[in-house]
């Protein structure tokens, strides 16, 4: 390892900020914990853009740490809609009250405090504490594992257990000496990783800019940019399929709550059969229109609910679109099925609801689910978008 990168890195790097890193991101100056937090969580699976539209709205709606962690879980799920990832925002309301009621309201600076919150894992605690509090700590995130694993030339599949110790000594080891430092120098090294050495057009290899550490960078002066950080190969994702129902009386439509724990956990989505498997290169396997029936349709979603009475005020079955949403390690086929009922139905299930089209923006619902019932609200004049 180059004892003169290791020196200079973080100089050269924060100098590297002040003329080619990104400025002006509303994130940027802040110091508030609470501020830095949220940012941090939002940007994990989110791209800028969107980020930059939607972070303010979040804070204007829940400003404080203690007005995260009053709000019910519904209505930060309606704010985090179409963000993706919901377990984020389930943490962020879950830490909000860790934070509240194991730490009187404040964030702890201390990483390794900070790391034991709700949804912090150890490159999020670093940032916190890096932004907030000025901690001379280190983060590592993929971002950054790329850099290192290229300046250092560190070899091995990241996911390996003791890739990833080497690359945390690395971070730690290169981190600058004043504390000062740290906010401009964390910013940098997400900066140079998410504009500069990227996946598959780092500027060395484009020839448009002249990276700063071009000379002393082991994948490029090895000619191995693209080969590092190595990986394992993933299998493909399974697929699945389910059929879900569609069930309106009137103006409104049955949504039924997702347990906690599940895919979509706590949002409020359409009732649906359990999944199966699809076989490998096969189509997806619904089931047939022709022999379901809107009985079959409903023990295949409804099996706890008593359903002769529904059943009787029920027209036939229309076969909807299908729809395909891909989670990080699964595709998921969904075929809706219209079924208009005579009457609001009630069941024995607490989170089955009657929701009117025109109120479905007060409710959290997962995206592909908004998309659809925006269409039917969109067709009857409405529009759900808030
Ligand atoms: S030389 Fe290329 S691979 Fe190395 S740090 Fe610079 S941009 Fe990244």
């Amino acid at each position: 390892m180059s004892e003169a990168l290791i020196k200079n890195f973080a100089t050269k790097l924060i100098a590297w900020h002040g003329k080619d890193g990104r400025q002006g991101l509303p994130w940027q100056s802040i110091r508030d914990p609470y501020a830095v937090w949220v940012s941090e969580i939002m940007l994990q699976q989110t791209q800028v853009a969107t980020v930059l539209e939607r972070y303010p709205r979040f804070m204007k709606r829940f400003p404080t740490v203690m007005k995260l962690a009053t709000a019910s879980l519904d209505d930060v799920l309606a704010e985090w809609a179409g963000l993706g990832y919901y377990t984020r925002a389930r943490n962020l309301r879950a830490c909000s009250k860790q934070v509240m009621e194991e730490f009187g309201g404040k964030f702890p600076a201390d990483p390794v405090l900070l790391e034991q919150l709700q949804g912090i894992g150890r490159s999020t605690a670093g940032a916190i504490a890096a932004f907030a509090f000025h901690e001379r700590t280190p983060i590592l995130d993929a971002n950054v594992k790329r850099i290192l694993a290229r300046l250092f030339g560190i070899e091995g599949a990241i996911q390996k257990k003791s890739v990833n110790d080497a690359l945390w000594l690395t971070a730690k080891t290169i981190l600058p000496k004043k504390s000062e430092d740290m906010p401009v120098y964390t910013q940098a090294l997400m900066d140079f990783g998410a504009t500069w050495c990227t996946p598959r057009k780092p500027v060395c290899l484009s020839g448009e800019k002249k990276c700063p550490f071009a000379k002393e960078c082991q994948a490029n002066l090895s000619d191995q940019v693209l080969l590092l950080p190595r990986k394992v190969v993933k299998a493909k994702s399974p697929e699945f399929n389910c059929d879900m129902l569609l069930l309106r009386h009137g103006d409104s439509v049955l949504l039924q709550r997702r347990p906690d724990k599940a895919i979509w956990g706590g949002l409020w989505s359409l009732p649906e059969s359990a999944w199966r498997a699809k076989e490998k290169n096969s189509k997806p396997s619904f089931s047939k229109s022709v022999d379901l029936t809107v009985k079959k349709l409903f023990q295949l979603v409804l099996p706890d609910e008593k359903i002769s009475s529904v059943i009787k005020s029920c027209k036939p079955i229309e076969r909807g679109v299908k729809i395909k949403h891909i989670f990080t390690h699964r595709r998921l086929w969904m075929q809706i099925w219209h079924v208009t009922s005579g009457d609001a139905v009630k069941f024995s299930d607490d989170d089955l609801k009657w929701i009117p089209l025109r109120q479905l923006g007060n409710y959290g619902l997962p995206q592909p689910i908004k998309l659809l019932l925006q269409g039917l609200n969109l067709a009857r004049g409405d529009d759900l978008r808030n």
